[in-house]
């Protein structure tokens, strides 16, 4: 276990197994005596690699045969256009839950060749939590939502099931627990959480939304460009994708999404219970909408700050402080950070209330 307790938001801790076999493969690659990132991308040991990480996608989260699995680039924020693009049917307008900044702007991008709806906003309460009193009207060409607001702290936790398709930015929460693929037509989520380093995009979607967009899309943003070579139509980001596939692997090896769904919510336990019980501290975001992934949290007293902050520096904890938008702290809890870590951090909480005793 690293010395460093590191709880960044993203990019954030990866196991240190794949650090260093992704160390190792930088210098000398399957036995080649060559780099990773010095072979072709159309050499049969990488295309071995991108297809292991898309099947290995399809097993974790049991993605039936009529879906596509694809690596590409460009973040989540080129995944609100993509999205759009891609989703566009006859009334050119997508419906948004606007959850979090992430969600705002991805609802922001759909104007760019359409229209975007907001069906319920949560940006009044700045976004502490997840509205639920909304209508889906069926003449949207899709509903969009944002699974895990990382900033603010908040996941959906039941999601939506009716007619119109649904798209999902769930870049900080995807592999953290179960999801039934069928219940959504399109997953995008950035690499850089509980995946693997930034620089690929994974897209989940069902292969029928393919040509059925109303709105003519560039060539690099159509994900049938994608879908009809494989994930390999331009040069893919190797690292990025080697890294995903080793912290993939890693993931099946521990149980899968299953497994690891009881530890975060373990660890999600442990911190939320520390904050509800602890007088100096407060929790930011509505009990029933927590996010098990970012717990956010203030100081009921803004006098403590400087004092816990150097016991947290004492205590080897990285990457505590909350987003400029919220303020206080966050916890960002991903896959890959230990029950062991949580527990330092409770025990400093704790410690702080003791000395003001
Ligand atoms: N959506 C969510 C939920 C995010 O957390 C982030 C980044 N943290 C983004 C979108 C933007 O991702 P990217 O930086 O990959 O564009």
């Amino acid at each position: 276990m690293s010395k460093v307790h590191n709880y960044s938001a993203g990019p954030c801790i990866l196991p240190n197994e794949v650090f260093k076999e992704a160390a190792d493969s930088i210098l000398n690659f399957n036995n080649l005596d060559l780099s990773l990132i010095e072979i072709s991308h159309r050499s049969k040991d990488f295309v071995a690699v991108m297809e292991e990480a898309r099947s290995l996608v399809r097993e974790i989260l049991d993605v039936p045969d009529d879906y596509e699995v694809l690596f590409l680039q460009g973040g989540a924020s080129l995944g609100f256009l993509t999205a759009a693009y891609n989703m566009m049917g006859k009334n050119k307008t997508g419906g948004y839950l606007v959850t979090g900044s992430w969600a705002k702007k991805a609802a922001k991008e759909a104007k760019f060749m359409g229209h975007s709806v907001t069906l319920a906003s949560s940006e009044d309460k700045n976004f502490n939590y997840i509205p639920k009193d909304y209508e889906v009207q069926s003449n949207l060409d899709y509903f969009h939502v944002t699974s895990n607001n990382t900033i603010f702290g908040t996941q959906i936790k039941d999601f939506y099931n009716g007619e119109v398709p649904l798209v999902c930015d769930m870049s900080s929460d995807i592999f953290s627990r179960k999801i039934n693929i069928t219940d959504f037509d399109l997953i995008y989520a950035g690499a850089q959480k509980n995946m693997g380093p930034a620089g690929t995009t994974l897209y989940i979607f069902k292969k029928e939304i393919l040509g059925k967009s109303s709105v003519p899309i560039p060539t690099m943003l159509d994900l049938k460009t994608h879908a009809d070579k494989d994930s390999m139509f331009n040069t893919p980001p190797v690292f990025p994708i080697y890294a995903s596939m080793l912290t993939l692997r890693w993931l099946k090896n521990n149980g899968g999404v299953e497994s690891i769904e009881l530890k975060n919510q373990n660890k999600a336990d442990l911190i939320y219970n520390e904050i509800d019980r602890n007088s100096l501290f407060s929790g930011t975001a509505n009990k029933e909408d927590r996010s098990n992934m970012n717990a956010t949290f203030a100081l009921n007293n803004e006098s403590d700050k400087d004092e816990f902050d150097q016991m947290l520096v004492d205590a080897n904890i990285s990457g505590l402080k909350g987003h400029r938008s919220v303020g206080g702290y966050r916890a960002s809890m991903y896959n890959a950070l230990p029950i062991e870590s949580v527990q330092v951090l409770v025990d400093v909480m704790k410690e702080l209330e003791n000395k003001k005793a």
